[in-house]
């Protein structure tokens, strides 16, 4: 069909009505089907991808299609995430222990009819901002109104919901409720990149092999490696569009596959070392994860390198080791580093000395040709944004050594020493973030 010609679907079912006390039955009626413009049957299923609700679709649509079912849906957002906030919610404490089998007998998203299976009679659900839900029967009105608790009815629906909810195999495309009118960071992510429609139709960046290919520049400039989890299934995807997404937008440089982690990695578009560039840079890291938070939980591997900049100083790359050396060795004595990034030393972070210059220690100098990689941050565990400001620290304390503007105090300095050597490399604004950082994290003596 014609790009830019209207289409209007007729509902075929939204809201049809079954007796039965069966889960068979209304499967296919707590979605809702369409005739598509040739005459196919399109069944739409809510589907819940983490903290997203999108629509599952039992076939791929033409976008032409796909925006004529999301416009005929434009309305009925709201309860959508009415009905979204109800199924992130657990039951609450002091809810009804007892389970009964329901029947739906009328459904759409905020408002639910159904038939109680051991009366036989029949309830409204009505679920409201926040995923509060009321039902109409008698355990409920009399005992449980105004107390934020659950009838069995509810509780229910709810659990029944959530299973029906979960991904399914048969409705493998997606239309995404891409109007989030709750504010999480997630959102404002997703929100950025164009909306979650935006996201979800990119197509699928290619990964690339692993390349030690870098640009040099004479300016601070930091760079991230972030490793994320291969996985299958619907988060996998929304994590894959997302990497395309940033990738197209120049904000990921790259997305390249490696052998020694179970996904891949991405590399951020080097940025200039500076404030402001690392608190936008780690909120992406986090609010990335923060979106598929369960698979990296599941995922083996995981690293968040901080590479360094040190192409001005090439013509003595021969030194550099050398110089930061008893810098980074200070901090590893007098610093609890692992509280700040998150992880605690592994077998690779402490192997210093096993080549010289150490390489897969927590300071690499052999990772990228000019480059110093600090290697402590974890994609996993730890906060993105105190690890990318940990790096801004360490580049200008590397560029200030090199420099000659920095002497590195001993190990047997005093605390108030060591805080105030290091406050001296800052400004007052990078102070503000990162020396509290430090000061947790300093060991006595
Ligand atoms: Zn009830």
């Amino acid at each position: 069909m014609p790009v830019g010609m209207s289409l209007s679907l007729k509902p075929l079912k939204v809201s049809p009505s079954v007796g039965e006390v069966r889960l068979a039955p209304y499967r296919a009626n707590i979605g809702l089907a369409f005739t598509g413009p040739d005459g196919e049957d399109i069944r739409l299923l809510p589907q819940l991808y983490g903290r997203f609700l999108a629509l599952g679709v039992n076939q791929e649509l033409s976008p032409q299609v796909a925006r004529a079912v999301l416009d005929y849906l434009r309305a009925d957002m709201p309860r959508f995430y009415r009905l979204r906030a109800f199924l992130l919610r657990e039951v609450p404490a002091g809810s009804s222990e007892k389970t009964v089998s329901i029947g739906i007998v009328k459904f759409s998203p905020d408002r639910v009819e159904l038939r109680s299976g051991d009366s036989g009679l029949i309830y409204t659900v009505r679920i409201h901002d926040g995923g509060h839900a009321e039902c109409t029967c008698p355990d409920f009105f009399y005992r449980r109104r105004g107390t934020g608790t659950w009838c069995k009815h509810i509780k229910c629906l709810h659990q029944m919901l959530r299973e029906e909810y979960s991904p399914k195999e048969n409705f493998p495309y997606y239309l995404p409720l891409w109007e989030m009118k709750e504010v999480s960071p997630e959102a404002k992510f997703i929100e950025a990149l164009g909306g979650l429609y935006e996201v979800m139709s990119h197509p699928v960046a290619e990964k690339e092999s692993y390349t030690r290919r870098r640009d040099g520049y004479e300016v601070p400039v930091l760079g991230v490696e972030f490793e994320i989890p291969e996985g299958t299934g619907p988060g996998a995807t929304l994590l894959t569009k997302v990497v395309s997404a940033l990738k197209n937008r120049g904000l990921v440089l790259s997305f390249e596959r490696d052998s020694s982690v179970d996904g891949g990695e991405i590399k951020l578009t080097p940025f200039p070392a500076t404030l402001e560039e690392c608190l936008e840079k780690g909120q992406l890291l986090k609010d990335l994860r923060g979106l598929v938070r369960g698979l990296f939980e599941s995922s083996k591997h995981s690293g968040l390198h901080v590479h360094i900049n040190m192409w001005p100083f090439r013509e003595r790359w021969e030194d550099v080791p050398e110089l930061i050396l008893p810098f980074a060795l200070l901090l590893q004595r007098r610093f609890n580093l692992a509280s700040i990034f998150g992880r605690g030393m592994n077998p690779y972070a402490t192997k210093i000395g096993a080549t010289v210059p150490p390489r897969y220690w927590w300071v690499n100098f052999m990772s990228l040709p000019y480059t110093v990689e600090v290697r402590l941050g974890c994609s996993k565990h730890g906060d993105p944004v105190k690890i990318l400001l940990m790096g801004l620290f360490f580049q200008r304390a590397f560029w200030a050594i090199m420099e000659g503007r920095f002497k590195v105090p001993s190990f047997d300095a005093s605390g108030e020493e060591l805080i105030s050597a290091f406050s001296s490399l800052l400004s007052e604004e990078e102070r503000r973030y990162i020396v509290p950082l430090l000061k947790e994290a300093l060991l006595s003596p």
